[in-house]
């Protein structure tokens, strides 16, 4: 890319930039919505809700029509909790499709809740394929849904959802996508990637504050799943026959937090909807790796794997370097990194989602480069354990 796009302001002065996949950093205009009070009850605020729901919905194209969108209180495992009760049935069983911690989490949700499911995990970060699912889905005629993690947070990979959810419908069962990092910023078109049901939240890619997340699915299943969840308020199919037929949210909603994403999402279109914020994004991860490639360090994943979402870099081998010290250093310069989550080599996150452009990540290669040599680290390279564990994943 040689067009240099304008600074984004900065989010307040002196506030650290959030480099961690949500929440995360937010425009001074969205943090700005928040100044005022709002009934529940108040036509205003009903029509909020409403004008958020289309807003989201809108980003499916052409074939949202039959798909509604359901808000639901709480951070965004609270919607997958929500999506996962109440769109399966007790005597459904569910393949869960994992690669890192939103999967296993998936996982472990589906046990509390009773409901019948094996699981494909694939470790820390190799993706799921599209013949290992027709494969699994093919010997047990029993699996009525399939879960898949979009953007597996953990690692960063962006899974390879359409050979994915290809293989689900060719096998005529449902696929429930958590979409919660990756929905606003990378295309999720029914007409293109069919599919029952996404999941995800206020404080990812659209760029807002935490508080609520949402379920986008189809109307059919939102019909169906009367009586399936065994929670009050995490039941999808109440909040959506009440808000169908009210307006208003069955239980106190997160009124400013809507505020500020109703904002977000006016920011979110001004930029040219999925396609400008997804463009931003990837203007982030590429300036992001090719300045840390420059210092020497790597990346988890290959090229063809890195979501423009947050990206994962080996620890240096080298004695000097200890992330607690590394952190503290880079948020004395104002980035807030993320641990890593493997479980093999050490490794730290970066995120590229949030009100930041590649000016932003410039300065943190800059400043980690800083304090790489502060701390005396010489060796940026990674342990050859890294190399090994990487080398498990195909180009
Ligand atoms: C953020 C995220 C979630 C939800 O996490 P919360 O901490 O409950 O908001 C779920 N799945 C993925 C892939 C995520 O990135």
């Amino acid at each position: 890319m040689n067009q240099i796009r304008p600074r984004l302001p900065l989010p307040r002065l002196g506030e650290p930039y959030l480099l961690t996949p949500g929440p995360l950093t937010t425009s001074f205009r969205t943090k700005e919505a928040m100044l005022r009070d709002w009934g529940s009850w108040d036509g205003d605020f009903r029509a909020m809700t409403a004008t958020m729901r289309a807003r989201l919905l809108e980003m499916l194209g052409p074939a949202r029509d039959g798909f509604d969108c359901v808000p639901m209180q709480g951070s965004g495992t609270f919607a997958v909790e929500a999506m996962l009760g109440s769109l399966t049935a007790r005597g459904d069983k569910v393949l869960v499709l994992s690669n890192g911690a939103y999967g296993l989490r998936a996982a472990r949700t589906l046990q509390q809740l009773g409901r019948d499911h094996v699981v494909l995990d694939k470790g820390d970060y190799l993706p799921p394929r599209g013949d290992e699912v027709a494969d699994l889905l093919s010997r047990d005629p029993a699996i009525s849904h399939v879960v898949a993690v979009h953007c597996e947070t953990s690692s960063g990979i962006l899974n390879p959802i359409s050979e994915v959810a290809d293989a689900v419908q060719a096998a005529g069962r449902k696929l429930l996508i958590d979409s919660m990092s990756a929905f606003g910023a990378i295309d999720l078109r029914p007409d293109e990637i069919p599919f029952e049901a996404l999941v995800s939240s206020a404080n990812k890619c659209i760029e807002g504050v935490p508080g609520f997340g949402f379920v986008i699915a189809r109307k059919e299943a939102l019909e169906q799943a009367v009586g399936n969840s065994s929670s009050l308020s995490l039941d999808l199919h109440d909040q959506w026959a009440h808000m169908e037929k009210t307006g208003q949210w069955r239980f106190t909603p997160p009124t400013h937090v809507v505020a500020a994403f109703l904002e977000a999402l006016n920011q979110h279109h001004a930029e040219g909807g999925v396609a400008g914020r997804g463009a931003r994004y990837a203007e982030n991860r590429d300036t992001l790796v090719a300045g840390m490639r420059g210092l020497g360090l790597e990346t988890l994943l290959r090229d063809r794997w890195l979501s423009p979402i947050i990206v994962t870099f080996f620890c240096p081998d080298d004695p000097k370097f200890a992330f607690d010290s590394f952190y503290a250093r880079m948020k004395a310069r104002n980035f807030i990194i993320y641990p890593g989550k493997l479980t093999v080599v050490d490794s730290f996150r970066i995120g590229c989602i949030g009100h930041m452009d590649a000016h932003v990540m410039r300065q943190v290669v800059d400043a980690t480069g800083e304090t790489l040599s502060e701390m005396g680290v010489t060796n940026t390279a990674p342990p050859e354990a890294a190399i090994r564990e990487r080398s498990k994943l195909a180009a």
